[in-house]
């Protein structure tokens, strides 16, 4: 098969690989991968592969090759690859936390072989069935960026009435925010361009602030503004810089959740009398759930999550993509696109 892998840490090439074989999985052919910050951390070197040839990506969706007998899926069948593989016996699995397995085999693209490949190999259980009016492009998208929302949302408990400011209008951002909206939020964005404020509208976002030259210094005063001085309930934060976590923790109501998901290098250092007067909580959030990754895809059958795609892309030219993402000129995701 051909696949985008690392063949040492600097040389990342599209050539020819064996196809994927693990005794009791099931196989899926490749239709859609989406291309996400999280590979340029692996070409970087911030996340180390476990081996070498590497494939990277880890989100994707495709149709069933082959699967064990007994499986809920069969060969022919449209599915989303739900690309963390928990043990399925300690006390996180069995309560439907794989993100959280103790005991994990691993996660497509971070710790077994990933999905910017012809073939994919991965335990049935992890296939979830896509409804017709859900494209494969939209379910590859769904299985990172829009079960990362999800799974975030549903962990601060947003509900009817709340004001949840999401900071960062991409991939993930983007689906935020609706399901933000879809939660009865009112929902502000944070951008940074007048393009990505737009996106950011059209998604449901009832107000955005838009990152001028005082950065994310002026942004508690304009959450303020937004919010008749009361602050936000919520602050989803994807970029995960000092400037702008600190940002957060001073945009929120009393009682307010900061939801951390996006990092960098960058540490979180505030002094905690920031949190104290106000009783504001922090909550992390990695990656999601099988269920969560379910809910997306009802939600994106039911019209109320769509998924942004900058542009399509074959296999043989990932690393347009990757630059273009470098380069911060996509709009929503790029997504690598099987015929
Ligand atoms: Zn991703
Ligand atoms: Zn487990």
């Amino acid at each position: 098969m051909k696949a985008a892998f690392l063949a040492k840490q600097d040389e990342f090439v599209v050539s020819d690989l064996p196809d994927p074989a693990v005794e009791g999985w099931a196989v899926v052919r490749t239709k859609a991968a989406g291309v996400c910050g999280t590979e340029l951390h692996i070409l970087d070197g911030m996340i180390e592969p476990p081996h070498f040839p590497f494939v990277m990506g880890h989100e994707a969706a495709g149709v069933v090759v082959s699967t064990p007998t007994g499986s809920s899926v069969k060969p022919g069948d449209r599915v989303a690859i739900y690309n963390m593989i928990g043990c399925g016996k300690c006390q996180w699995c069995r309560s439907g936390n794989e993100q959280v397995c103790l005991d994990p085999v691993g996660q497509l693209g971070f710790t077994l072989d990933g999905t910017f490949s012809d073939l994919i190999a991965i335990p049935a259980e992890n296939l979830i069935s896509l409804p017709e009016q859900v494209s494969f492009a939209d379910a590859a998208l769904l299985s990172c960026g829009g079960m990362t929302a999800v799974h975030a949302i549903r962990l601060g408990n947003v509900s009817l009435g709340d004001t949840v400011v999401v900071n960062g209008v991409g991939g993930v951002g983007l689906m935020a925010i609706q399901v933000a909206f879809a939660a009865g939020a009112r929902v502000i964005a944070i951008a940074d361009s007048a393009e990505k404020a737009a996106l950011a509208s059209d998604a449901g976002a009832f107000h955005v602030v838009v990152l001028d030259d005082e950065g994310y210094a002026a942004v508690p005063t304009k959450v303020k503004e937004a919010t008749g001085g009361v602050g936000a309930t919520h602050f989803i934060e994807l970029v995960g810089t000092s400037a702008s976590m600190l940002a957060g923790i001073r945009s929120l109501a009393r009682h307010g959740a900061f939801v951390s998901i996006g990092y960098t290098k960058e540490e979180f250092a505030f002094h905690p009398i920031e949190l104290i007067l106000s009783e504001i909580r922090i909550l992390s959030s990695v990656a999601a759930s099988r269920r969560d990754l379910e809910a997306a895809i009802r939600l994106c059958a039911d019209g109320r999550l769509t998924t942004v795609i900058d542009t399509r892309y074959a296999l043989a030219d990932v690393e347009v993509a990757l630059d273009r993402l470098r380069a911060r000129q996509v709009s929503g995701r790029n997504v690598l696109v099987w015929e």
